[in-house]
């Protein structure tokens, strides 16, 4: 499972593994998970083609059992180069595997999602958005409150840091160096 969605997208979603049904499909999130991940993006004004969506680990670990240590090392530079291909400005990453790995701290999902945090990844300043990921959603209605009310606040973080890049483009064209 390479990942899936639009390569030029400024957001990117980051999960653990895939499960049965992207194992089978070779396609991330597209089991009960990715049902919901698609209602959430939904209820903020987004569709699937406006991001890319992958996951730490490249394939289903037997037993859908927590990856090894060892395999988020294999994984861990595919992830990078596609994070360097895409250079999205927001990462959101799923649960405690993606949000360890990128945040680069041991700290669990619990205590640091909806909090936004500006990390450099694969060469780039991101940022990076830690959400629950949407099987923990699933099995408890409280987890999911938690991750809807987190994904409210992903559009204002989306306009600070495309905005950005919108000013910048302004300030060389006052520059006379755009024509
Ligand atoms: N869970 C994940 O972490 N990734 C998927 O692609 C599906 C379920």
């Amino acid at each position: 499972m390479f990942g899936a969605g639009n390569a030029n997208a400024d957001l990117m979603f980051v999960g653990e593994a895939p499960g049965a049904s992207e194992d089978q499909q070779g396609l991330p999130f597209v089991g009960r998970a990715g049902q919901l991940l698609n209602q959430c993006l939904g209820e903020v004004g987004l569709q699937r083609s406006d991001v890319f969506i992958t996951n730490v680990i490249c394939c289903r670990p037997p037993g859908n059992r927590d990856p090894l240590p060892e395999e988020i090392d294999a994984c861990k530079p595919y992830l990078y180069k596609k994070i360097e291909l895409i250079e999205p400005k927001v990462i959101c990453t799923l649960g405690n595997f993606a949000t360890k790995l990128l945040t680069g701290n041991p700290t669990g999902i619990t205590k640091v999602h909806g909090l936004p945090q500006q990390r450099e990844v694969a060469g780039r300043i991101v940022q990076l958005f830690p959400l629950f990921h949407p099987a923990a959603a699933l099995r408890t209605d409280a987890v999911k409150q938690l991750l809807r009310d987190d994904f409210a606040k992903l559009p204002a973080l989306l306009a600070e840091h495309t905005e950005e890049e919108a000013v910048e483009a302004s300030d060389i064209e006052q520059l006379g160096l755009f024509q």
